[in-house]
């Protein structure tokens, strides 16, 4: 019998002060006898948080701390680099996304483990096996191996901007079209479809909006239980695609128009509010119930109409109609009923007035 081998992240903690946060990292260091570490940050406000947890771990052992300046390729670079002369035995990024991604595909080049500690939860890169580089003017999404440990600072990202926390909801919430999507890719026996990876992804979607949205009539909180239950389909996401060996599970016709809008109109919002829109638009070509999401989508702050992220419906119509073109081989419904021009105005105008 063939058994796959895949990693999944071996410590989870949610912190409710810096002091626990700085405990938990400590003590799993402990545990795995680390005696050699190092902190990636970027600039801005994250960098005190990095300081301050460099400044308490290594009253134990060796660290460094290495402040870089923007997630691109030659950053990833610049710490292969630094990680080759320094020989860290862990490396930890600090973030909200953009360096978080530097630092774990710098660590899966260098081969060191990266423990990931995530400063808000706007998308599902706090813990999957993809980095989302930059790379000139194109985004290339690069795999890397799965975080080995993440250490989530709850008192940060309760504290994040709400819209971040949003935009995560919208990300999670995307698994539901990619996995349709992933399916008519597998009936037209273009893909492997993986049960396991599927059901996976499909849970940990359904794990905020089912339970969420049966109850739900006025505008959801963030609170503390919120944000755990988001965070864990965020890692769940990321463990669907290890599970796959690709992000497909999460990652379908929705991400295609997010990926055309920020070719077309140089990324007007977040990511997972772009995704919203995409999401809105898959399910209803997939014949989902898309006007029970656009319910919930108000409910959790992500926008509900395209002129919500200042584009007009024009711009929308011609980011459906790009979208195709963003990821050439990953077949979606937007292939299946090969949309053009004039349906893709048909669909704006039956979604928006
Ligand atoms: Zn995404």
């Amino acid at each position: 019998m063939y058994l796959r081998k895949i990693s999944v992240p071996s410590h989870l903690r949610f912190a409710s002060s810096f002091k626990e946060l700085s405990d938990n990292i400590d003590e799993v260091l402990c545990q795995n006898s680390y005696k050699r570490f190092l902190i990636v940050s970027g600039r801005g406000s994250v960098r005190r948080v990095a300081k301050k947890l460099f400044d308490s771990l290594s009253k134990r052992r060796k660290g460094e701390l290495l402040v870089l300046e923007a997630n691109s390729m030659a950053t990833v670079k610049d710490l292969a680099d630094f990680a080759k002369k320094y020989k860290p035995e862990l490396i930890i990024g600090t973030g909200g996304g953009k360096i978080l991604d530097v630092a774990k595909l710098g660590a899966s080049k260098s081969k060191i483990p990266f423990f990931s500690v995530p400063t808000q939860v706007s998308h599902d890169g706090i813990s999957s096996p993809v980095a989302i580089i930059k790379d000139g003017n194109k985004t290339l999404s690069l795999g890397a191996a799965i975080p080995k440990g993440v250490f989530v600072p709850l008192y940060l990202v309760k504290k994040a901007s709400a819209r971040s926390t949003s935009s995560g909801v919208g990300d999670l919430l995307s698994n539901i079209t990619a996995v349709r999507d992933w399916q008519l890719a597998a009936e037209k026996g273009m893909e492997e479809y993986d049960d396991y990876a599927a059901i996976v992804a499909h849970t940990a979607a359904n794990s905020i909006y089912t339970s969420y949205n049966n109850y739900a009539s006025s505008k959801i909180d963030f609170t503390e239980d919120f944000i755990i239950r988001l965070v864990e389909g965020l890692i769940l996401s990321g463990v669907a695609m290890e599970i796959s060996g690709n992000s497909r599970p999460c990652s379908g016709s929705e991400h295609k128009i997010s990926h055309a809008i920020d070719a077309l109109f140089n990324s007007p919002a977040l990511h997972g509010e772009q995704v919203a829109l995409g999401i809105l638009i898959s399910l209803y070509l997939q014949g989902g119930d898309y006007e029970k999401m656009r319910k919930f989508f108000s409910l959790v702050g992500l926008p509900v109409h395209p002129k919500e992220i200042g584009l007009t419906k024009t711009q929308l119509v011609e980011a459906v109609c790009y979208a195709p073109q963003t990821r050439p081989g990953r077949y979606t419904i937007l292939e299946k009923k090969n949309i053009k021009k004039r349906q893709a105005v048909e669909i704006v105008n039956n979604l928006w007035d």
